[in-house]
């Protein structure tokens, strides 16, 4: 039936509801191989059993293998739950990755980059090599040319902008064997992707992964061999967690089942074609109906269009109705049931995120709701 709320936040997010309830099973009592089934129980809660635990290596482990199949994380590369959300990978790639006498690249796409950027000035020669900063961020900016990251020790982008509402087609490719990291975070599992282009990419798990406190990382073996320009504390080392996989010290255990049983949901859905093409029909039903709005404006341009985060604003009504008009239609939204429709003040307006689990009739009801809001007007 029908949820007494339509979710559209932007993470913490919507999640499917039967991981819901195998994640309130555990929370009772834990099954046996990584929280099987059928399988039997182990006598204790998800939240107050051992790290250490055979019953938690099955779900760690499980994840991991789950994180290659689902998402398509090539064996190249070793998988990491790590905590301190996408923003201590903003720390974290710059420590690791930076070497001795190299500069970084980035590419600005809003605030998100913008806190990576910092934290990479903080430690070393940073350079932006290509911005979209002069249109609000309404667009991925053209890839940037090869000599302008060459010899960077990575170039670092933020492939869906969660603000902004825009993401890049697809993954890019770097050139000339600059290492390149993406910021994956809030499109991670929204449709087949080519991330084996990416040498390291990130994602906290709580808009399509799970819930917030893991945050997903995989990353190239042959750069876990590399020495970095600097001494990097040994927590805050890749190595750290990939030699004992994900277990140097007590991890997210609750959070790491729950991203293993939203990867089970991606797998019994069909995997990541089925929805991709789910979430393909969502954004453009929702983008078609702002395009042809009198009132409402999407925010990011065509080709730079987020699946995940639509944003608009009241852009092609008289502008000093605009306030007014937001105002009204953030409330009657709310008291619909529609909860999470206020955009980022950094472009004001409205952001519907329509994530993985995010239903589709969900958008069929948004929709009806904007274009009935017009004709009221
Ligand atoms: N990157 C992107 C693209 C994000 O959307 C967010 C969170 N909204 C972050 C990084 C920061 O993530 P966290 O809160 O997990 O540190």
């Amino acid at each position: 039936g029908k949820p007494k709320l339509w979710n559209f936040s932007a993470g913490p997010a919507i999640l499917p509801p039967v991981v819901l309830e195998r994640a309130a099973e555990a929370v009772h009592e834990l099954r046996q191989d990584g929280h099987a089934k059928d399988a039997a129980g182990v006598g204790m809660s998800i939240l107050e059993i051992s790290h250490r635990s055979a019953p938690y290596e099955a779900i760690t482990f499980g994840a991991e293998k789950l994180v290659h199949e689902v998402l398509g994380v090539p064996e190249t590369h070793q998988v990491l739950f790590l905590q301190g959300g996408a923003s201590l990978q903003f720390v974290m790639v710059p420590l690791n990755l930076r070497e001795a006498d190299k500069f970084a690249a980035y590419v600005d796409t809003g605030v998100w980059s913008g806190r990576a950027i910092a934290e990479s000035e903080g430690l070393g020669p940073t350079r932006v090599v290509a911005s979209s900063k002069a249109t609000n961020y309404d667009r991925i900016p053209e890839f940037p040319a090869a000599d302008t990251y060459a010899g960077a020790s990575y170039l670092h982008i933020t492939t869906n902008n969660t603000i902004y509402g825009t993401e890049y087609p697809e993954i890019p490719e770097a050139q000339g064997g600059v290492p390149l990291v993406i910021d994956f975070s809030s499109h991670a599992g929204a449709r087949p992707m080519a991330l084996e282009r990416a040498a390291l990419g990130y994602a906290g798990a709580q808009k399509n992964l799970g819930p917030s406190g893991v945050t997903l990382v995989y990353v190239r073996k042959d750069l876990l061999a590399k020495k970095p320009a600097a001494h990097v504390p040994v927590y805050l080392r890749y190595g750290t967690h990939a030699k004992e996989p994900s277990l140097y010290n007590t991890p997210n255990t609750f959070g790491v089942l729950v991203l293993k049983l939203v990867l089970e949901w991606m797998r019994d859905e069909g995997g990541l074609a089925a929805i991709g093409a789910r979430n393909e029909r969502k954004a453009r039903r929702l983008y078609d109906v702002l395009d042809h709005s009198k009132v409402f404006q999407p925010h990011a341009q065509p080709g730079s269009r987020s699946h995940m985060n639509v944003t608009w604003t009241c852009g092609r009504a008289p502008e000093a109705q605009r306030e007014a008009i937001a105002k009204k239609f953030l409330a009657e939204a709310q008291a619909l049931g529609f909860d999470g429709l206020k955009g980022h003040r950094s472009v004001g307006g409205f952001r519907a995120s329509i994530y993985n689990a995010f239903p589709e009739a969900g958008v069929v009801a948004l929709c009806e709701f904007i274009t009935e809001f017009e004709r009221r007007l």
